[in-house]
């Protein structure tokens, strides 16, 4: 079979992780894979060069790391390893340096200082062993802060410490002592309660509800008052207890503000409406305290991700609340040091191995190929061409990137290997930058154009959104969605500098963790000592070289690159980064090194070499997470164009913010969207993001076997008799079953409402039933009995609930067919069950209508099931004609309408019903709502797939109804199925039913939620 050709247009870690998805050997070699590179080398963002002319010194773009809730990059970087035939350290764990701690810089009275903030070392290894629950974390944060008040702080505070209890137990009462010796009573009952609550927690916040999430919220709320109302008025003169309420109150506030907004019980569902929100004032919207929202500690984390739109760092930052709260909880579920440095190069750490193992995996690179313009079809389906800028001729057809270092270590240059290139001397001797925008090098070839079907199948863009105004015009013109995403999404540019230095850390002052944070006296506001990678330079002896650091920050900058036009960008772009890194090095860098560097710069000697780098190029720019931009995220399989897949730290992949293990996720979904393969995505599988979802094309084909039931395509009902009856109910009784069946599964991202107290059951004689596309299978007859509850999808808003779709939710279905009953369920999700339906005309059966259901009828060890008697009615002969305005679909539909609606207001008073809603039916479609799941082969207390789906029947003919008839009724109560019980139906009573005849088709329907 051939190959499914695909053409990966950028190779950063997210296109490098797409091919390494589907090259894996599960793909059983389906794919020819193509990556398309400008310039010389892999890696994007995290592409590193050895600089042959200062001893192999690494130049790197930015200060990296990697952090111990990685896992999903620590498995591939362990895996990489395993496979790489010469992976760069011979053991995996030698690639890094754990730090246990964070340092801040803090401006206390005119003076900055150091703020240590150690973290604990845990148990287990990202990447290998499963990361521990957000809840277990959570109760240590608790049993953190109780050590201290028990410790240090113990002066104010005093507490039971009663050693052999767990501790978070131990934590629960102590703070049960604490409120109860100053709050009211009410707070004791409130935390015995959530005593009680934490004790039932599971580790899957799946199985908790809300109103757990809450109590849990008001419990750390309390904490936080009592806390407050202890040490509040103490902490402006004493930095110790300052820094204390900070981390406690950061802690408690995002804590309080998760479980209240829902994004510890389902991030799916509830971000949106939290990332509206910038981080800052959504933690004080959740009564933190503004000096925690505007600490040194907050800083830090907007500054390790450059949250400052246009670099300006000064300013107060910008990042949704809902994108920074996730990473924080993921971040607290780190393993083993909450840091981890790289022992060499970022690019030869990371990229290098990839590389390595994609080239033998026989993946194809085209380096010195610029991705130009992507064009989409006319029709909008597809994208029918790439336009490639050739920017060199290589003097041999093929390129080898890498070179070796003394002792053998294959690593990227910080240039091309000009010996490889046809005019290679001149290129060198023009001194252009072959991955600048605003390269003055013309291109050494004509363009080359791929074309859809002939060089590629699929297109997978790993190309940054810095790039996207320029490459993707087409796209954004054609589609709303790209444009939405386009006007959302920004980037910012970077600088770095790296300086080598002749004393070690602590011989120029710096006596703490050196991975250091929030140091707002300058835009190079995050540093780290990188030392440990000296090792792989090739500094001579004699130069004494004994300390590397790296700084980084964000670089004022336009919100888009300028036109190629602008060729005098660059150097003004790096002369602004020149004066920030002067007037850092002759003055603020004396804040971390007093011993060596002071006003006028470092004591002669000190430094023995420095790199600075802006990256400014659209490709290089720092995707950033600003308020409200993750909703306009495009999804892997989002691009609206077939043959077009998305990838990089810039799509919906759960985390929506730059780092290497939201674009290592991205790859994946890439990977798995395209092909099914990885089944398995650490952490965002289990936090059931719904972006996982597979496009249909890629969803695996499902087996035909000879003795199938189920068929694809419609389902035709044609000649249908019906016999309809509206029947009271309990409206409490219904909204709980909606409740049960919608609202709980899907923690509220689908929550639906009976529209009013009435219910509709139906019996009817399906003439002939078939699949329409396979007609191969004849026909079949069909008989059913159904329970309706007209239902409408809601949501809140501004304290209404506001309904935006009308569907039919059916909670009994009872059937003769099998056929029926195995593709209701297995393809929409009915909920059917067999049984046996009589109906007028039966032999010796005149007008009666009768179900028998197969069934439990006394629940017990002793009972048998078998067919039941379920429903008799029994005509009286009584009949009601209807009115000329009612008979027809649309005039019943209308007066049905008005009388559920009327019913509506009774129930929700703050309920808005759009007139709207009826459209689908006055269409003669009639949307119904289902809840499809299938239990879990080994658990079956769980369910291994369950959504909400939706498929409509469409009316297609409808003989007028001439009257209605009265009938007695009795619904048997079954123990199995109690159906008058469980909807509040008066089991006997006289009913009026109409009886009409039409045809029906069920469509294909669609997933809206999907666990
Ligand atoms: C300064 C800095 C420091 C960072 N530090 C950390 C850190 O410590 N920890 C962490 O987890 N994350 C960090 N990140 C984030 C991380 O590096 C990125 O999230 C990640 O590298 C993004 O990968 P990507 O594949 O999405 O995009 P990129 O890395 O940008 O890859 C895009 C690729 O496309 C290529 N390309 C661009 N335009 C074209 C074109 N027209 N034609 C052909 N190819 C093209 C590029 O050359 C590149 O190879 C940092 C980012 C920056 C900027």
């Amino acid at each position: 079979m051939a190959k499914t050709k695909v053409a990966i247009l950028g190779g950063g870690l997210s296109g490098l992780v797409t091919a390494l998805g589907l090259t894996a050997p599960e793909q059983n070699d389906q794919y020819d894979i193509t990556i398309y590179q400008l310039g010389w080398r892999l890696g994007g963002k995290c592409a590193t060069g050895r600089n042959p002319d200062f001893h192999q010194r690494i130049q790197e773009h930015g200060l990296h790391v990697f952090m111990g809730q990685y896992d999903n990059a620590f498995a591939m970087v362990q895996a990489l390893y395993a496979e790489a035939a010469r992976p760069p350290f011979p053991d995996w764990r030698k690639a890094y340096t754990q730090v246990p701690a964070m340092s801040l810089m803090e401006e206390v009275d005119g003076t900055w200082i150091p703020w240590v903030i150690e973290a604990p070392v845990f148990p287990g290894t990202p990447g290998i062993d499963p990361p521990p629950s957000i809840f277990k974390r959570m109760f240590q944060f608790l049993g953190w802060i109780m050590k201290q008040l028990e410790g240090p702080h113990a002066e104010h505070f005093a507490g039971p410490a009663d050693g052999a209890a767990p501790w978070w137990r131990r934590a629960l009462h102590w703070l049960l002592a604490l409120i109860g010796r100053g709050v009211e009573h009410a707070a004791i009952a409130l935390l015995r309660d959530a005593m009680a609550l934490v004790d039932r927690l599971d580790p899957d916040p799946v199985t908790h509800t809300k109103a757990q999430h809450n109590a849990l919220a008001d419990l750390l709320h309390e904490l936080r008052v009592v806390i407050n109302r202890t040490i509040g008025h103490l902490v402006a003169g004493n930095t110790e207890l300052r820094r204390l309420w900070i981390v406690i109150d950061l802690g408690v506030s995002s804590l309080i503000g998760g479980l209240r907004d829902g994004l510890l019980l389902d991030p799916a569902a509830n971000i949106d409406a939290v990332n509206r929100r910038d981080y800052k004032q959504w933690l004080m919207a959740h009564g933190a305290d503004a000096m925690t929202a505007n600490s040194a500690l907050v800083r830090a984390l907007y500054d390790l991700i450059f949250a400052y739109p246009e670099g300006d760092w000064q300013g107060s930052g910008d990042c949704e609340a809902g994108t920074m709260f996730l990473s924080l909880m993921n971040t607290a579920t780190y393993q083993g040091s909450i840091i981890w440095k790289f022992n060499t190069a970022t690019g030869d750490l990371v990229i290098e191995p990839l590389y390595q193992v994609l080239k033998a995996r026989g993946v194809k690179f085209e380096w010195f190929s610029r991705i130009d313009e992507l064009t989409p079809s006319p029709a909008g389906d597809a994208i029918t061409s790439v336009t490639i800028g050739r920017q060199v001729e290589l003097a041999n057809g093929a390129y080898d990137p890498l070179y070796p270092l003394a002792s053998g270590q294959l690593v990227w240059p910080d240039r091309p290997l000009y010996d490889q290139i046809k005019g290679g001397a001149a290129l060198k001797a023009s001194g252009a930058d072959l991955e600048s925008k605003w390269t003055t090098w013309p291109d050494a070839l004509p363009p080359r154009v791929l074309q859809a079907g002939a060089d590629y199948d699929l297109l997978v863009l790993a190309i940054p959104p810095g790039a996207h105004r320029d490459i993707c015009a087409g796209l954004i013109a054609q589609k709303s969605a790209w444009q939405g995403y386009i006007a959302a999404v920004q980037t910012v540019a970077t600088q770095s500098l790296q300086t080598w230095t002749t004393v070690d850390e602590k011989d120029m002052g710096w006596d703490h963790p050196a991975m250091v944070g929030g140091f707002d006296a300058s835009n190079l506001n995050s540093w780290a000592d990188i030392s440990e990678v000296l090792a792989t330079e090739e500094w001579p002896h004699a130069m004494g070289v004994k300390g590397e650091q790296i700084f980084c920050g964000p670089l004022p900058c336009p919100p888009y690159p300028p036109p190629k036009s602008d060729t005098a960008y660059p150097q003004q772009a790096q002369a602004m980064a020149d004066q920030s890194i002067h007037e850092f090095i002759d003055g603020k860098a004396a804040d971390f090194w007093p011993a060596r560097f002071g006003k006028g710069g470092p004591k002669a000697g000190t430094l023995a070499a420095t790199y600075s780098r802006v990256n400014i190029d659209p490709g290089e720019r720092y995707t950033l997470s600003v308020t409200g931009s993750s909703q306009a995220r495009l999804r892997t399989d989002g691009s609206g164009y077939v043959n077009l897949y998305l990838t990089g730290d810039w799509i919906q992949n759960g985390q929506n913010l730059g780092s290497f293990e939201a674009t290592t996720v991205s790859g994946m979904l890439a990977s798995r969207a395209i092909s099914g393969f990885p089944n398995t995505i650490i952490r965002l599988d289990a936090a059931r993001f719904s972006i996982v979802r597979k496009a249909a094309g890629t969803l695996p084909r499902y087996v035909d076997y000879a003795g199938q039931v189920t068929f694809p395509g419609e389902i035709e009902l044609g000649q249908t008799r019906m016999w309809a009856f509206l029947l009271k109910g309990d409206q409490a009784k219904m909204a709980a079953w909606c409740e049960a069946m919608f609202d709980t599964p899907s923690h509220s991202a689908v929550q639906v409402l009976p529209l009013s107290s009435y219910l509709m059951m139906s019996v009817v004689d399906i003439g002939v039933g078939r699949f329409a596309d396979a007609p191969q299978m004849g026909w079949s007859r069909e008989r059913e009995l159904t329970f309706w509850i007209p239902v409408v999808r809601v949501a809140d808003q501004d304290g209404m609930k506001v309904a935006s779709k009308f569907y039919m939710a059916m909670p009994y279905l009872v059937l003769d067919n099998p056929v029926a009953i195995a593709s209701g369920r297995e393809i929409f999700g009915y909920m059917k069950q067999a049984g046996r339906i009589a109906c007028p005309g039966d032999p010796g059966n005149p007008s009666n209508l009768a179900v028998d259901l197969f069934a439990t009828k006394t629940f017990g060890p002793d009972s048998e099931e078998q067919y039941q008697r379920l429903l008799d009615l029994t005509p009286t002969g009584g009949s009601h004609p209807l009115d000329e305005a009612v008979r027809g679909f649309e005039g019943g539909a209308k007066a049905l309408w008005s009388r559920l609606t009327g019913d509506a207001q009774t129930w929700y008073p703050s309920l808005k019903l759009g007139e709207d809603l009826l459209g689908d039916v006055l269409g003669r479609r009639i949307p119904q709502l289902f809840l499809k799941q299938f239990r879990d082969v080994a658990d079956g207390t769980r369910a291994c797939y369950q959504a909400i789906t939706e498929a409509p029947g469409h009316v297609a003919r409808f003989d007028s109804i001439p009257q209605l008839a009265e009938y007695d009724m009795v619904l048997h109560a079954l123990d199995s199925s109690p159906i008058a019980a469980q909807l509040g139906i008066a089991p006997q009573q006289r009913v009026r039913g109409a009886e009409f005849v039409y045809d029906m088709t069920i469509a294909p329907g669609t997933v809206l939620w999907q666990a």
